[in-house]
């Protein structure tokens, strides 16, 4: 019988990027417990340093401890956004309205590209595949990685059959920092931020960083940004236009043209006005560094767990 405190298994959800590659390693060299299997959801335009840094990790670590490294996917999310005849799942753009107000397009990739075929892949290595009902007691218990810096990100999973659990914070006590230091300890200082290579969350330096070190990424973050001007493919084709024009990047400017080099003045002006007033204004770290940890499936921001829900948005 299964014992309700006992995981039937222990997953890592590995995004390559610091936080979950440092679990990864100290569950390979047991400083924590043997996990079971690490799971990599692959939006499909992960930066070409992401899929590099996947596969020397598996070979370098996952293999030589006997961890499997699965990969899932729900499809690609660069060329299903220019796909008219794909559904998408919106990427959080930056619009200009018609009116010149600004807004946001409404984030629906995370759950569609990371959180769903994770779900699926868990469902499967349980035995039990959608659209079967998980008996009570069966579960996984999932890591996440995310360190003490960032404890206010830890969240449950949404799902009964998937417990997560945060080793960098309640056994290891580290620090993205502790993170940071460790991988370079390890030969793995060049560990890079785990996000779709066009991902509108990405701070000027990261928008730099693509710009002076890959050319050809480069190329195609804007043709992506060009491309998507006028709204996604699909809602074009569906009869939903967008009702003003999208950007990849927050000054909702082109992004070969956009101000990546430096905080501009109104975005200094935006910041202090956010201040004075006490609203919640985006912080000027943000604007340089992006999201902090990339985009993880189970922190991304904005994402809230659809409590009461399955992994297909149905009612469980
Ligand atoms: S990295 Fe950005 S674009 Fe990619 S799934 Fe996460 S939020 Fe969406």
């Amino acid at each position: 019988m299964t014992n309700p405190t006992n995981p039937t298994y222990r997953i890592l959800s590995l995004g390559a990027g610091v936080q979950s590659t440092t679990l990864l390693a100290l569950s390979a060299e047991g400083s924590l417990p043997r996990i079971d299997y690490a799971i990599f959801a692959d939006t499909g335009w992960e930066p070409k340093g992401v899929y590099e840094h996947l596969e020397r990790i598996e070979r370098e670590i996952a293999e030589p401890a006997g961890i499997p490294i699965l990969r899932v996917a729900t499809g690609n999310i660069r060329n299903d956004a220019l796909d008219p005849k794909h559904r998408f799942a919106s990427m959080p753009l930056y619009i200009l309205n018609k009116d010149g107000r600004p807004g946001m397009t409404r984030r629906q990739c995370t759950g569609e590209y990371k959180i769903k075929p994770i779900k699926k892949q868990v469902r499967d290595i349980l035995g039990h595949p959608y659209p079967q009902r998980i008996p009570k007691g069966v579960f996984v218990e999932q890591w996440v990685g995310i360190s003490r810096d960032e404890f206010h990100r830890a969240k449950d999973a949404d799902v009964a059959y998937m417990h997560n659990r945060h080793p960098l914070i309640v056994d290891m006590d580290w620090s993205r920092a502790d993170c940071t230091a460790y991988l370079q300890s390890r030969g793995l200082a060049d560990t890079p931020k785990s996000s779709c290579l066009g991902c509108p969350f990405h701070g000027n330096q990261q928008w730099r960083n693509i710009r002076d070190h890959s050319p050809e990424e480069w190329a195609d973050v804007v043709a992506f940004d060009a491309a998507i001007r006028a709204g996604n493919a699909p809602a074009n084709a569906s009869g939903n236009p967008l009702l003003g024009q999208a950007f990849l990047h927050r000054s909702r400017v082109p992004l070969d043209q956009a101000p990546i080099d430096h905080i501009t003045a109104r975005e200094w002006a935006q910041r202090q006005a956010a201040l004075d007033t006490k609203a919640p204004g985006e912080p000027l770290k943000e604007l340089e560094d992006g999201v902090t940890d990339g985009c993880s499936p189970w922190t991304c921001r904005g994402d809230e767990p659809q409590h009461g829900q399955d992994d297909f948005g149905l009612t469980a």
